[in-house]
């Protein structure tokens, strides 16, 4: 069994040293449980907290440890009832090829799901973030506009989509213009910004004529600050990640900004709500897999997957992501399928 343990809490940036490869021998199956073999690890931003010990909503990986993750796999050896030998898995396996489960947390996907990995996209926790976020907090109204970055990853891409659906004019963010081609071109943004133009800002104003009801902010740093003198009355702030600040080892330098960003949100009546997804609406989850799989069967929202060989490069793969390299929903493929 080879697994990719927390090595040491990276200082900024994790490096080759963060993670750590061992083998051990593939642990045998006890009473009322289940050798689960990894198929494919989803990486997500949330794991850079993960490595961390600075406070935040769950514990962080403790030193020597597996890396925490969503995995899908398949049951190679099973004493539980409910799942038998070959069955596909939704679980919480970490960065490893085996690992044993008594089957709670673990939801059955069937002998032959048809695109098993997507469970841990848009069938999955991105896609449930994306669309309780967007319906619960920010409450979009047909014709008003919506502003989300990193607008081609599983999150951001159906968010756009949904507002779609959902009758608004919706505007992109993203790095580069192949992905903001294809947040017009593929996903149906009406306008989508590259936020490394130098003109950004001004891009970002031009893009919204009649200012921005709903920002779903996933990034923060230069994109909140453009957003913020955008925002119009009422306005609705679903707080769901700050991705551009997760390797930040202290605040940005510059004028404390705090107080006229709480003026922006005073003046406008803004409202501003952070959610962890399942904490704050984990009791919504079989609404939005029987809407997203209706949406998903019927073609109304597309979805896009890279997907990189081999545990042994779940490192660079996922430092990459951070930065922005992904194109679309990253997931190591760790077994042969
Ligand atoms: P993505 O696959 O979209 O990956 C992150 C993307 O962020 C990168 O691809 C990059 O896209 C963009 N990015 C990175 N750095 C910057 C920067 N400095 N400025 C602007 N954009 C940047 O991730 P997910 O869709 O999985 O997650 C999106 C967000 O949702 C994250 O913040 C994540 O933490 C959060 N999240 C929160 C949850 C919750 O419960 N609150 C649950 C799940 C996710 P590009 O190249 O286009 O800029």
């Amino acid at each position: 069994n080879r697994k990719l343990v927390l090595a040491e809490r990276p200082k900024g940036e994790p490096t080759l040293d963060t993670l750590r490869l061992e083998e051990e021998a593939i642990p045998s199956v006890g009473d009322n449980q289940m050798l689960l073999r990894t198929e494919y690890l989803s990486l997500d931003p949330y794991m850079r907290g993960r490595m961390s010990d600075a406070p935040s909503y769950a514990a962080p990986v403790e030193v020597g440890d597996v890396m925490v993750g969503g995995t899908v796999a398949k049951v190679v050896t099973s004493k539980l009832d409910g799942f038998a030998v070959g069955d596909w898995v939704l679980s919480q396996n970490g960065w490893q090829d085996y690992a044993l489960s008594d089957g709670d947390g673990v939801t059955n996907l069937g002998a032959s799901p048809e695109h098993p990995s997507w469970a841990l996209g848009i069938l999955g926790m991105p896609g449930f973030t994306a669309w309780a976020g967007l319906t619960q907090i920010g409450e979009p109204k047909p014709g008003e506009t919506i502003v989300v970055a990193a607008a081609t990853g599983p999150v951001g891409a159906t968010v756009g989509q949904i507002g779609k659906l959902l009758g608004c004019r919706v505007v992109g963010i993203a790095g580069g213009p192949e992905k903001c081609a294809y947040a017009v071109d593929e996903l149906g943004f009406d306008a989508c910004i590259d936020h490394k133009a130098e003109d950004f800002a001004d891009q970002l104003t031009k893009a919204n004529p009649d200012g921005i009801d709903v920002y779903f902010e996933n990034v923060g740093g230069k994109v909140l600050d453009a957003v913020i003198q955008l925002l119009n009355p009422h306005a609705r702030v679903p707080v769901c990640g700050l991705v551009s600040q997760y390797n930040a080892t202290e605040l940005p330098s510059g004028p404390d900004r705090m107080n006229w960003l709480m003026g922006q949100i005073l003046r406008n009546k803004i409202k501003v709500q952070g959610f962890i997804i399942f904490d704050s609406f984990g009791h919504l989850y079989p609404d939005f897999a029987k809407q997203m799989g209706t949406w998903v069967e019927g073609g109304k929202i597309k979805y896009r997957e890279e997907v990189i060989d081999g545990l042994e490069n779940a490192p660079e793969a996922f430092f990459g992501l951070l930065n922005g390299e992904n194109f679309g929903k990253r997931v190591i493929r760790v077994g042969q399928n």
